[in-house]
């Protein structure tokens, strides 16, 4: 049934199955601790010309290098510049990893629907960029088996 009309997700749900626990929580910890040290850095050798000698400006994670003059906000390669409260993000992560839906998102961070949607896609997508595309994989069945609970016999 599943495997007929939703491919995808089908095969999703075999990869999930030949992924032990283990290496779902390694990757969950060191992506959250990836994600935690990439907003609390305070050295970042410069996005132009890789020299050591940056400072960090303000609160939104913009560098200023002292070699070539230039700045840099090391979130711009993550697509991550562009999402607000990154107070936030940390949590959702959890959220995400817990299957919780959208909506839950907006009850328990107070950030819209919309914003959660494009939230969820940012992190799925650095998850796979950043080599923990156990981990995405994980999340993505686990949100679409919360959506379905009640529907369907899942698999
Ligand atoms: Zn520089």
């Amino acid at each position: 049934m599943l495997e007929q009309h939703e491919p995808d997700l089908y095969q999703a749900v075999l990869d999930l199955e030949q992924t032990t626990p283990n290496q779902v929580s390694q990757q969950a910890q060191a992506f959250k601790s990836w994600l935690k040290d990439l907003l609390s850095t305070s050295v970042m050798p410069c996005d132009y010309c890789q020299s050591p000698l940056t400072v960090r400006i303000g609160h939104r994670l913009n560098f200023r290098c002292r070699s070539c003059r230039r700045t840099f906000n090391p979130l711009k390669k993550y697509q991550l510049n562009h999402l607000s409260h990154c107070e936030l993000w940390l949590p959702f992560v959890d959220l995400l990893l817990q299957g919780e839906t959208l909506k839950t998102a907006n009850q328990q961070l107070g950030i819209s629907p919309n914003t959660a949607a494009k939230w969820q896609s940012c992190f799925l997508w650095i998850m796979e960029k950043q080599g923990f595309s156990i981990l995405a994989n994980y999340c993505r069945v686990k949100r679409r088996q919360r959506y379905r609970v009640g529907n369907h016999n899942f698999v």
